[in-house]
């Protein structure tokens, strides 16, 4: 993609130091570029701001969503004032790019108020929405002030399993709907979704119907996190580490990738020992997030320490309180730290703190995956302290059993049916029509 808009980023060009070069690069060559030069530099490019956390869906694996009318939640939030301020902070910061998430962002009456503001800043902006809210006018609006990017979570291909698992009748027309209307407009519009029990079966149907007919770039994640208010009720329909990676594996170039994957970790050394920071990624680095509450994090993940705002400023903030948790040493040598096989891993701060309270404490969910991924392309993993999914551990087996399984294609994705109450629906209804559809959330 070129970039057209100049007007748009020259501020934040100006402020990089490298004015001149987006006349003749492409985008991926002007954020190549970018990264490059602030490598190794603790500067924040990236801000990830939740304007709310209410929703209009109920999705039974979402992490943080609070219904529409939670009047304690709405209270809290950022005022649309704050968040102007916070833009014209951000600014100063020399940020770049900004993600607006929720909640529902649409849930926000003022959100195209903020959303224009920080157009008007220059920012490249790209928005995570569910899509039900989105109308003409919504439509035209980001038409006439164009997002950078715009990402709609599928819940499924079929109504009936779309609502099943927003459990939200309706939902799923609306989104289809805020789909269309972007679509019609040609938007940079990508779809994704969170494969759950509820809709494993109809991911490669939502994969279809992303790339073969609407032509847009999809992908999906298995991961399904306990909320961050510590409830672990999302984990009712997280899929087994066996279905992760099948699907996994089935998606194109799966295996050739996680192939690539391995063998970059297997060639270099551990890369967690070559910190001792229990914060490894670009959280708090290049990039950090602000809560609907006015509250500074690593990321959106990462909740159990966050810093107030608005009193201290943002720039104070991420030089003092966000550094010092950025820099934060580990506590403990966890199996993690001699891993070869992070990079098939999804285990970070944020996962341990969600799922074991603990940022440090490997989530052994994620272990298992990262371990049955690794058998599945053959890799065998060099020890790395006490695991149970290495060799001589107590899981061992089984992880060898389900890499055959998935293997011998006795696990076959493309075989799989939905739960059996949503099963019969569609062999009552509306299946012969194929199911269209699908929407999003995030
Ligand atoms: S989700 Fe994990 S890896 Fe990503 S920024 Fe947060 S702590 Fe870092
Ligand atoms: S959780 Fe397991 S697979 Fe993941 S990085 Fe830690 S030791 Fe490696």
């Amino acid at each position: 993609m070129i970039v057209e808009k100049q007007s748009e980023i020259d501020r934040n060009v100006r402020q990089s130091g490298i004015r001149g070069h987006m006349d003749q690069l492409s985008y991926g060559a002007f954020s190549a570029d970018l990264h490059q030069r602030q490598s190794g530099q603790r500067a924040p490019m990236q801000v990830s701001i939740e304007v709310t956390r209410r929703c209009p869906l109920e999705c039974q694996h979402c992490y943080n969503n609070l219904p529409m009318g939670d009047q304690d939640a709405r209270s809290r939030e950022m005022t649309t004032e704050e968040h102007f301020r916070m833009l014209d902070e951000l600014v100063e910061m020399g940020c770049f790019w900004l993600l607006y998430t929720g909640g529902e962002i649409f849930a926000r009456k003022d959100f195209l108020e903020i959303y224009t503001y920080a157009k008007k800043k220059g920012f490249l902006i790209t928005l995570f929405t569910n899509g039900t809210l989105i109308n003409e006018k919504i439509a035209d609006y980001l038409l006439e002030w164009p997002p950078f990017s715009i990402e709609i979570t599928l819940y499924g291909r079929t109504r009936e399993t779309y609502e099943a698992l927003t459990a939200v009748p309706g939902s799923y027309d609306r989104c289809l709907r805020g789909i269309k209307l972007l679509r019609e407009r040609g938007l940079p519009l990508k779809l994704k979704t969170v494969a759950t029990s509820i809709n494993k079966h109809e991911v490669i149907a939502m994969r279809q119907f992303a790339e073969e007919e609407l032509g847009v770039e999809f992908k999906f994640d298995g991961q399904v996190n306990p909320r961050i208010d510590c409830s672990q009720s999302p984990l009712a329909v997280r899929l087994t580490p066996e279905e992760v990676v099948a699907l996994d594996m089935n998606a194109p170039k799966g295996v050739i990738e996680y192939q690539r994957l391995a063998k970059r970790d297997l060639e270099n050394p551990p890369t967690l020992a070559k910190n001792d920071t229990v914060y490894f990624c670009g959280g708090g680095m290049n990039s950090f997030a602000i809560n609907a509450y006015g509250e500074m994090g690593i990321c959106v993940i990462s909740q159990q320490d966050t810093f107030r705002v608005q009193e201290a400023g943002l720039k104070r903030v991420w030089e003092e309180s966000l550094l010092q948790l950025r820099t934060r040493k580990r506590s403990q040598v966890t199996k993690c730290v001699q891993c070869r096989i992070q990079s098939l891993c999804g285990m970070c701060p944020a996962n341990g703190e969600m799922e074991n309270g603990d940022k440090e404490s490997p989530v052994e969910f994620l272990c298992n995956v990262a371990h049955l991924r690794a058998a599945v392309i053959g890799v065998e993993v060099p020890a790395h302290g006490e695991c149970e999914f290495c060799a001589g551990g107590n899981q061992h087996e089984d992880v060898l059993e389900s890499a055959r399984r998935i293997r011998s294609k006795e696990v076959d994705v493309e075989s799989w049916v939905g739960p059996q109450q949503v099963f019969q629906i569609l062999n009552n209804t509306s299946a012969a029509t194929g199911g269209c559809g699908s929407c999003g959330g995030h």
